[in-house]
């Protein structure tokens, strides 16, 4: 029973909606017990409907926060750990895109995609990582991308984020994977979400994601399941610091 969940509670930032989603349901599917989380009160509330019905509402909460508001985060985290019993999965998915040349981003657009991509990150598995460390155990997954390892015009601030939360979880390793914890990171492709809805529905832009995606197709949030699984449960035991690329073979073909 290596993937198995079960008794293991998960927070996932930015599940009310797409690939968070996708991972919450597929960590509650393995048997851990969710927490939903996102800004939009209703939306959170339909999301945290939708997967009790499912799993039952035991095993689905939600708990609405803003990850770049530390005193938030502190009171939300320190309410889940005591009504839970201890989070022992983190996945760190919620993040933005800001698509404009460099040249015309403003100050304050690229503050906001650093806050939230980068910067809430560090702020939620800090404070999660302080419980986690002191019972000796956990798994953080941080939500990187293609950008983690590529450029691409139009969209320097989440280019320069994601290649720093992957460093992030090189930090994190190598301060805490001695306390027993695995900090791990996957790196979806081109997946058909509301950040991409643009795209998908961009005839050029689409037929080059076909034709620059070994798998030729754009990747579904479902596919970003299996690996959380892994990530959260003792089958990655030994596996610390990496970054799994789940993106169709994008990053190995030029
Ligand atoms: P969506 O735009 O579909 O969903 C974003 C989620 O993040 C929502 O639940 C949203 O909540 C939440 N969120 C946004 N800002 C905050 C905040 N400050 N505090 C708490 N929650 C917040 O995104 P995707 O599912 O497409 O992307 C999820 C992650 O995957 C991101 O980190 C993204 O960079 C990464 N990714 C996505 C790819 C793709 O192709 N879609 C490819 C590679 C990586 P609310 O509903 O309240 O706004």
């Amino acid at each position: 029973m290596t993937f198995d969940l079960t008794g293991r509670t998960a927070l996932v930032t930015g599940s009310s909606r797409g690939i968070g989603n996708s991972i919450a349901d597929g960590l509650a599917a393995a048997g851990a017990t969710i927490v939903l989380n996102g800004v939009d009160q209703i939306r959170l509330d339909a999301a945290r409907d939708a997967l009790a019905a499912k799993y039952g509402q035991a095993r689905v909460l939600a708990s609405a926060f803003d990850i770049t508001d530390e005193a938030a985060v502190a009171a939300s985290v320190a309410a889940i750990e005591k009504s839970t019993g201890g989070i022992d999965v983190l996945v760190n998915n919620a993040g933005i895109q800001h698509r404009e040349p460099l040249v015309d981003v403003s100050l304050q657009d690229w503050r906001r995609v650093i806050d939230i991509d980068v910067t809430g990150a560090f702020l939620v598995g800090r404070t999660v990582a302080r419980a986690m460390l002191a019972r000796g155990a956990g798994k953080i997954i941080n939500i990187c991308s293609v950008q983690t390892d590529l450029a691409r015009v139009t969209i320097g601030p989440y280019t320069a984020a994601k290649g720093a939360l992957r460093n992030l979880t090189r930090a994190m390793t190598a301060e805490w994977a001695g306390s027993g914890l695995q900090i791990n990171a996957i790196a979806p492709g081109y997946i058909h979400t509301e950040m991409t809805q643009k795209l998908v529905d961009d005839p050029e832009f689409n037929s080059w994601i076909l034709g620059r995606t070994p798998a030729r197709r754009w990747g579904t949030t479902a596919d970003l399941a299996g690996p959380a699984v892994f990530f959260a449960s003792t089958a990655s035991d030994y596996v610390n610091g990496q970054v799994l690329f789940v993106d169709g073979g994008m990053t190995v073909v030029v």
